[in-house]
């Protein structure tokens, strides 16, 4: 760590005679973020006429972010392919209605996948081009 960032965290880190200003604290933080695409079928119970309630298909995208202050024993956050075996093999080329116990909207996935997912702090789920659904932990 340089100087300069040294100098500046102490001094965001001490508290400020100014009541205008708050001292703020920065501490590391490791971030890994895992990309999937998910070929798969479902359709939506609504309380409204959609056609999405028809059975359909979609290529989702689904971005999971994880952190975590300290690395495990392997130096990482989160394992790639442990998030891979963790959402796509079990999502992957299957009915989401056949495999998730709920209505598979893309937050209420979103939702499911943050679960599943250790250190996991946001996803979010891309069902096509502008359509994308983010469920985040506070
Ligand atoms: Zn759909």
């Amino acid at each position: 760590m340089g100087d300069f960032v040294k100098r500046f965290k102490v001094k965001l880190n001490q508290e400020s005679a100014n009541p205008c200003i708050f001292a703020a604290k920065i501490e590391p933080m490791y971030t890994v973020i895992k990309r999937l695409e998910i070929s798969a079928a479902h359709h939506l119970c609504l309380s409204y006429p959609s056609k999405c309630t028809n059975l359909h298909g979609h290529n989702w995208i689904v971005t999971i972010y994880c952190r975590a202050k300290e690395l495990n024993e392997d130096g990482m956050v989160t394992d790639f392919s442990h998030i891979k075996q963790l959402v796509k093999d079990r999502l992957d080329h299957k009915n989401l209605n056949e495999v998730l116990p709920f209505n598979p909207t893309a937050e209420n996935i979103a939702r499911w996948v943050c679960e599943q997912v250790p250190h996991c702090f946001k996803v979010e789920v891309q069902e096509s081009e502008g359509n994308t659904a983010i469920y985040e932990k506070d």
